[in-house]
Protein backbone atom coordinates (compact mmCIF):
# COMPACT_ATOMS: atom_id res chain seq x y z
CA UNK A 1 0.00 0.00 0.00
CA UNK A 2 1.63 3.61 -0.84
CA UNK A 3 1.45 5.72 1.65
CA UNK A 4 -0.74 8.70 1.93
CA UNK A 5 1.29 11.82 0.07
CA UNK A 6 2.98 14.30 3.25
CA UNK A 7 0.90 17.10 3.95
CA UNK A 8 2.57 19.95 2.92
CA UNK A 9 4.80 22.10 5.71
CA UNK A 10 4.21 25.53 6.59
CA UNK A 11 7.99 26.08 6.32
CA UNK A 12 9.31 26.98 2.89
CA UNK A 13 12.92 25.41 1.89
CA UNK A 14 15.44 28.10 3.03
CA UNK A 15 16.28 29.61 -0.99
CA UNK A 16 20.06 29.27 -1.62
CA UNK A 17 21.10 32.84 -2.91
CA UNK A 18 21.78 33.05 -6.46
CA UNK A 19 25.13 32.16 -7.97
CA UNK A 20 27.18 34.77 -9.05
CA UNK A 21 27.41 34.80 -13.12
CA UNK A 22 30.93 35.30 -14.49
CA UNK A 23 32.32 35.00 -17.89
CA UNK A 24 29.64 33.02 -18.92
CA UNK A 25 30.19 30.85 -15.37
CA UNK A 26 27.50 30.19 -12.39
CA UNK A 27 29.62 30.22 -9.25
CA UNK A 28 27.30 28.88 -6.10
CA UNK A 29 26.89 30.68 -3.58
CA UNK A 30 28.75 29.39 0.30
CA UNK A 31 31.95 28.21 -2.08
CA UNK A 32 35.03 28.87 -3.58
CA UNK A 33 34.38 28.28 -7.66
CA UNK A 34 37.38 28.71 -10.47
CA UNK A 35 37.04 30.21 -13.37
CA UNK A 36 39.23 31.06 -16.02
CA UNK A 37 39.58 34.18 -18.10
CA UNK A 38 40.78 32.94 -21.23
CA UNK A 39 43.74 35.78 -22.58
CA UNK A 40 44.81 34.53 -26.07
CA UNK A 41 46.32 30.70 -27.25
CA UNK A 42 49.75 30.75 -26.91
CA UNK A 43 51.66 29.42 -29.76
CA UNK A 44 51.00 25.73 -28.89
CA UNK A 45 46.84 26.13 -29.66
CA UNK A 46 46.54 26.08 -25.65
CA UNK A 47 45.25 28.97 -23.89
CA UNK A 48 46.42 31.57 -21.57
CA UNK A 49 43.83 32.36 -18.64
CA UNK A 50 43.79 34.33 -15.66
CA UNK A 51 42.62 32.39 -12.82
CA UNK A 52 40.14 33.58 -11.03
CA UNK A 53 38.45 32.46 -7.66
CA UNK A 54 35.23 33.79 -6.92
CA UNK A 55 34.44 33.08 -3.25
CA UNK A 56 30.13 33.61 -3.17
CA UNK A 57 28.88 33.93 -0.24
CA UNK A 58 25.74 33.06 1.24
CA UNK A 59 24.66 36.52 2.08
CA UNK A 60 23.68 39.53 -0.03
CA UNK A 61 26.77 41.87 0.05
CA UNK A 62 29.34 44.35 -1.23
CA UNK A 63 31.55 42.93 -4.82
CA UNK A 64 35.12 43.26 -4.33
CA UNK A 65 38.09 42.40 -6.02
CA UNK A 66 41.66 41.57 -5.08
CA UNK A 67 44.30 41.59 -8.08
CA UNK A 68 48.33 40.68 -7.52
CA UNK A 69 51.17 40.59 -10.33
CA UNK A 70 49.54 43.16 -12.41
CA UNK A 71 53.60 43.69 -12.78
CA UNK A 72 54.63 39.65 -13.59
CA UNK A 73 57.28 39.78 -10.94
CA UNK A 74 55.52 41.57 -7.95
CA UNK A 75 54.46 38.47 -6.29
CA UNK A 76 53.86 39.25 -2.58
CA UNK A 77 50.30 39.21 -3.33
CA UNK A 78 49.75 35.79 -4.50
CA UNK A 79 50.22 34.34 -1.26
CA UNK A 80 48.39 37.02 0.87
CA UNK A 81 45.25 36.00 -1.88
CA UNK A 82 46.19 32.64 -0.65
CA UNK A 83 45.99 33.33 3.10
CA UNK A 84 42.97 35.15 2.37
CA UNK A 85 40.78 32.56 0.86
CA UNK A 86 42.08 30.36 3.63
CA UNK A 87 41.12 32.76 6.08
CA UNK A 88 37.41 33.63 4.94
CA UNK A 89 34.43 30.78 5.51
CA UNK A 90 31.88 31.16 1.87
CA UNK A 91 29.17 29.84 4.34
CA UNK A 92 29.51 32.77 5.95
CA UNK A 93 30.42 35.62 3.89
CA UNK A 94 28.46 38.29 2.91
CA UNK A 95 29.15 39.90 -0.76
CA UNK A 96 31.25 37.99 -3.62
CA UNK A 97 35.16 38.16 -3.69
CA UNK A 98 36.89 38.16 -6.78
CA UNK A 99 39.96 36.67 -6.12
CA UNK A 100 43.06 37.52 -9.12
CA UNK A 101 46.34 36.17 -8.07
CA UNK A 102 47.97 36.81 -11.29
CA UNK A 103 46.93 39.02 -13.41
CA UNK A 104 49.60 40.01 -15.37
CA UNK A 105 50.14 35.60 -16.26
CA UNK A 106 52.44 36.82 -19.75
CA UNK A 107 54.80 38.36 -17.13
CA UNK A 108 54.55 36.09 -14.43
CA UNK A 109 55.91 33.17 -16.26
CA UNK A 110 58.54 35.02 -17.41
CA UNK A 111 59.45 35.95 -14.28
CA UNK A 112 59.17 39.64 -15.31
CA UNK A 113 56.99 42.87 -14.86
CA UNK A 114 56.41 43.66 -18.51
CA UNK A 115 54.56 41.91 -21.45
CA UNK A 116 56.58 40.04 -23.89
CA UNK A 117 56.80 42.80 -25.74
CA UNK A 118 57.59 45.18 -22.79
CA UNK A 119 54.09 47.18 -22.16
CA UNK A 120 53.92 47.60 -18.81
CA UNK A 121 50.20 46.71 -18.26
CA UNK A 122 49.36 49.51 -15.32
CA UNK A 123 50.06 51.67 -18.18
CA UNK A 124 47.74 50.58 -20.44
CA UNK A 125 43.98 50.00 -18.64
CA UNK A 126 41.49 50.75 -19.39
CA UNK A 127 42.26 48.94 -22.27
CA UNK A 128 40.47 47.45 -25.72
CA UNK A 129 39.10 44.84 -27.61
CA UNK A 130 41.68 45.00 -30.48
CA UNK A 131 44.87 46.42 -29.29
CA UNK A 132 48.06 45.27 -27.96
CA UNK A 133 47.95 41.95 -26.03
CA UNK A 134 48.64 44.32 -23.12
CA UNK A 135 44.93 46.51 -24.01
CA UNK A 136 43.45 43.45 -24.40
CA UNK A 137 44.02 41.66 -20.67
CA UNK A 138 43.12 45.20 -19.71
CA UNK A 139 40.09 45.58 -21.21
CA UNK A 140 39.26 41.64 -20.35
CA UNK A 141 39.98 42.32 -16.40
CA UNK A 142 37.67 45.59 -16.54
CA UNK A 143 34.88 44.31 -18.38
CA UNK A 144 35.18 40.85 -15.95
CA UNK A 145 36.32 42.03 -12.86
CA UNK A 146 36.04 45.58 -12.15
CA UNK A 147 32.64 46.16 -13.98
CA UNK A 148 30.84 43.74 -11.46
CA UNK A 149 32.80 45.26 -8.21
CA UNK A 150 32.15 48.20 -6.79
CA UNK A 151 35.89 48.19 -4.54
CA UNK A 152 38.66 46.75 -5.38
CA UNK A 153 42.32 45.96 -3.67
CA UNK A 154 46.02 45.55 -5.98
CA UNK A 155 47.88 44.19 -4.69
CA UNK A 156 52.08 45.46 -5.80
CA UNK A 157 55.64 45.28 -4.49
CA UNK A 158 58.77 47.83 -5.00
CA UNK A 159 59.46 47.26 -9.08
CA UNK A 160 63.31 45.33 -9.74
CA UNK A 161 65.76 46.34 -7.60
CA UNK A 162 63.37 48.63 -5.16
CA UNK A 163 61.65 47.54 -1.52
CA UNK A 164 58.84 48.96 0.08
CA UNK A 165 57.82 49.33 3.85
CA UNK A 166 54.20 48.52 3.72
CA UNK A 167 52.27 51.09 2.45
CA UNK A 168 48.56 52.21 0.94
CA UNK A 169 48.65 54.41 -2.36
CA UNK A 170 45.53 55.90 -2.53
CA UNK A 171 43.25 58.94 -2.85
CA UNK A 172 43.29 60.49 0.57
CA UNK A 173 40.72 63.57 -0.66
CA UNK A 174 37.81 60.77 -0.90
CA UNK A 175 36.83 60.25 2.50
CA UNK A 176 35.44 56.44 1.71
CA UNK A 177 38.70 55.57 0.47
CA UNK A 178 40.48 57.19 3.46
CA UNK A 179 38.24 55.36 5.65
CA UNK A 180 38.86 52.04 4.17
CA UNK A 181 42.95 52.94 3.84
CA UNK A 182 43.02 53.66 7.43
CA UNK A 183 41.04 50.50 7.99
CA UNK A 184 43.66 48.76 6.28
CA UNK A 185 46.07 49.47 8.77
CA UNK A 186 49.57 49.43 6.99
CA UNK A 187 52.10 51.82 8.69
CA UNK A 188 52.07 54.12 6.23
CA UNK A 189 49.47 55.75 3.87
CA UNK A 190 50.74 57.66 1.26
CA UNK A 191 48.21 59.97 -0.72
CA UNK A 192 49.40 59.17 -4.56
CA UNK A 193 48.03 61.21 -7.38
CA UNK A 194 46.11 58.82 -10.55
CA UNK A 195 48.85 57.72 -13.30
CA UNK A 196 47.42 57.48 -16.47
CA UNK A 197 46.46 53.97 -17.92
CA UNK A 198 46.89 52.43 -14.47
CA UNK A 199 44.05 50.18 -12.93
CA UNK A 200 43.21 52.02 -10.22
CA UNK A 201 42.45 55.44 -12.66
CA UNK A 202 40.66 53.38 -15.23
CA UNK A 203 38.44 51.68 -12.46
CA UNK A 204 38.14 55.15 -10.88
CA UNK A 205 36.52 56.11 -14.12
CA UNK A 206 34.06 53.70 -13.67
CA UNK A 207 33.52 55.06 -10.13
CA UNK A 208 34.73 52.21 -8.12
CA UNK A 209 37.40 52.50 -4.68
CA UNK A 210 40.67 51.44 -5.61
CA UNK A 211 43.23 51.17 -2.49
CA UNK A 212 46.98 49.84 -3.90
CA UNK A 213 49.09 48.11 -1.41
CA UNK A 214 52.85 48.14 -1.95
CA UNK A 215 54.95 46.03 0.00
CA UNK A 216 58.39 44.83 0.04
CA UNK A 217 60.48 43.70 -3.54
CA UNK A 218 60.12 41.80 -6.65
CA UNK A 219 60.61 38.33 -7.15
CA UNK A 220 60.95 37.91 -3.59
CA UNK A 221 58.27 36.47 -1.01
CA UNK A 222 58.73 39.05 2.21
CA UNK A 223 56.56 36.93 5.06
CA UNK A 224 56.29 40.14 7.38
CA UNK A 225 54.98 42.26 3.93
CA UNK A 226 52.27 39.30 3.63
CA UNK A 227 51.30 39.08 6.73
CA UNK A 228 50.40 43.34 6.91
CA UNK A 229 48.57 42.83 3.86
CA UNK A 230 46.55 39.48 4.60
CA UNK A 231 45.22 41.37 7.91
CA UNK A 232 44.98 44.24 5.61
CA UNK A 233 42.43 43.21 3.64
CA UNK A 234 40.75 40.96 5.87
CA UNK A 235 40.26 44.16 7.82
CA UNK A 236 38.84 45.86 5.34
CA UNK A 237 36.09 43.27 3.97
CA UNK A 238 35.14 43.48 8.31
CA UNK A 239 34.64 47.01 8.02
CA UNK A 240 32.60 46.53 4.52
CA UNK A 241 30.43 44.07 6.15
CA UNK A 242 31.37 40.94 4.42
CA UNK A 243 32.68 38.93 7.44
CA UNK A 244 32.07 38.82 11.25
CA UNK A 245 34.99 36.95 12.38
CA UNK A 246 37.43 38.77 14.62
CA UNK A 247 40.24 40.16 12.92
CA UNK A 248 43.76 41.45 14.77
CA UNK A 249 44.16 45.11 15.28
CA UNK A 250 47.06 46.53 13.55
CA UNK A 251 49.90 47.29 15.53
CA UNK A 252 49.81 51.00 15.45
CA UNK A 253 47.69 53.43 13.15
CA UNK A 254 48.43 54.71 9.82
CA UNK A 255 51.36 57.08 9.78
CA UNK A 256 49.43 59.26 6.65
CA UNK A 257 51.90 61.10 4.27
CA UNK A 258 50.87 63.67 1.56
CA UNK A 259 54.08 64.15 -0.04
CA UNK A 260 56.91 62.13 -0.90
CA UNK A 261 60.45 62.07 -3.23
CA UNK A 262 63.58 60.16 -4.11
CA UNK A 263 66.74 61.04 -3.19
CA UNK A 264 69.23 60.51 -5.97
CA UNK A 265 73.15 59.20 -6.02
CA UNK A 266 75.25 61.76 -6.70
CA UNK A 267 77.60 59.69 -8.10
CA UNK A 268 78.13 56.30 -8.89
CA UNK A 269 79.25 53.54 -6.91
CA UNK A 270 78.66 50.45 -4.50
CA UNK A 271 75.24 51.62 -1.94
CA UNK A 272 75.09 50.80 1.30
CA UNK A 273 71.79 50.96 2.99
CA UNK A 274 72.67 52.46 6.40
CA UNK A 275 68.96 53.88 6.97
CA UNK A 276 66.42 50.62 7.34
CA UNK A 277 62.29 50.82 5.87
CA UNK A 278 60.32 52.61 8.54
CA UNK A 279 63.05 54.70 9.84
CA UNK A 280 62.32 58.22 10.99
CA UNK A 281 65.04 60.02 9.64
CA UNK A 282 65.87 64.09 9.96
CA UNK A 283 66.55 66.93 7.33
CA UNK A 284 70.28 65.40 6.86
CA UNK A 285 70.74 62.36 8.43
CA UNK A 286 72.45 59.69 6.04
CA UNK A 287 70.79 57.20 5.08
CA UNK A 288 72.89 55.53 2.28
CA UNK A 289 77.21 55.38 1.74
CA UNK A 290 77.79 55.04 -1.53
CA UNK A 291 81.76 54.24 -1.91
CA UNK A 292 84.23 52.62 -5.14
CA UNK A 293 86.09 49.66 -5.48
CA UNK A 294 88.75 50.25 -3.18
CA UNK A 295 86.22 52.18 -0.55
CA UNK A 296 87.88 55.43 -0.80
CA UNK A 297 85.74 57.84 -3.45
CA UNK A 298 82.74 58.18 -0.66
CA UNK A 299 79.72 59.55 -0.73
CA UNK A 300 76.93 60.16 2.39
CA UNK A 301 73.49 60.10 0.63
CA UNK A 302 71.31 62.40 2.91
CA UNK A 303 67.72 63.17 3.84
CA UNK A 304 66.74 65.83 1.88
CA UNK A 305 63.59 66.71 3.84
CA UNK A 306 62.33 65.23 7.58
CA UNK A 307 60.18 61.96 6.97
CA UNK A 308 60.13 58.03 7.22
CA UNK A 309 61.71 55.89 4.84
CA UNK A 310 59.22 53.88 2.84
CA UNK A 311 61.43 52.42 -0.14
CA UNK A 312 64.71 52.31 -1.00
CA UNK A 313 67.46 50.45 -3.70
CA UNK A 314 68.50 46.86 -2.69
CA UNK A 315 70.84 46.85 -5.84
CA UNK A 316 74.37 46.98 -4.76
CA UNK A 317 75.28 49.06 -7.68
CA UNK A 318 74.32 52.41 -8.26
CA UNK A 319 74.64 54.98 -11.08
CA UNK A 320 75.13 59.14 -10.54
CA UNK A 321 70.94 60.02 -10.69
CA UNK A 322 69.31 56.57 -9.41
CA UNK A 323 66.89 57.01 -7.08
CA UNK A 324 68.11 55.43 -3.62
CA UNK A 325 65.96 56.59 -1.05
CA UNK A 326 62.27 57.25 -0.84
CA UNK A 327 60.79 59.35 2.32
CA UNK A 328 56.97 60.44 2.86
CA UNK A 329 56.77 63.57 4.36
CA UNK A 330 54.36 63.72 7.80
ZN1 LIG B 1 53.64 47.22 -9.36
Amino acid sequence: MRSPAKPKTAFKAKKARPAFEINGVEAPAGRLTQVELRVARLPTGMWMAVPVGVLHGTRPGPVIWVSAAIHGDELNGVPIIRHVLDRIDPKRLAGTLLAVPTVNVFGLVQESRYLPDRRDLNRCFPGSKRGSSAAQLAHLFMTEVVARSELGLDLHTGSGGRTNLPQIRCDLDEPETLRLALEFGAPVLLHSRLRDGSLRAAARDEGKTVLVYEAGEASRFDMEAIGMGVDGVTRVMKSLGMIEDEVTAPESASRVARKSGWVRARRSGFCEMTGRLGDEVAKGDAIALIFDALGRARSVTKARTSGILIGHVTSPIVNRGDAIAHIAEL
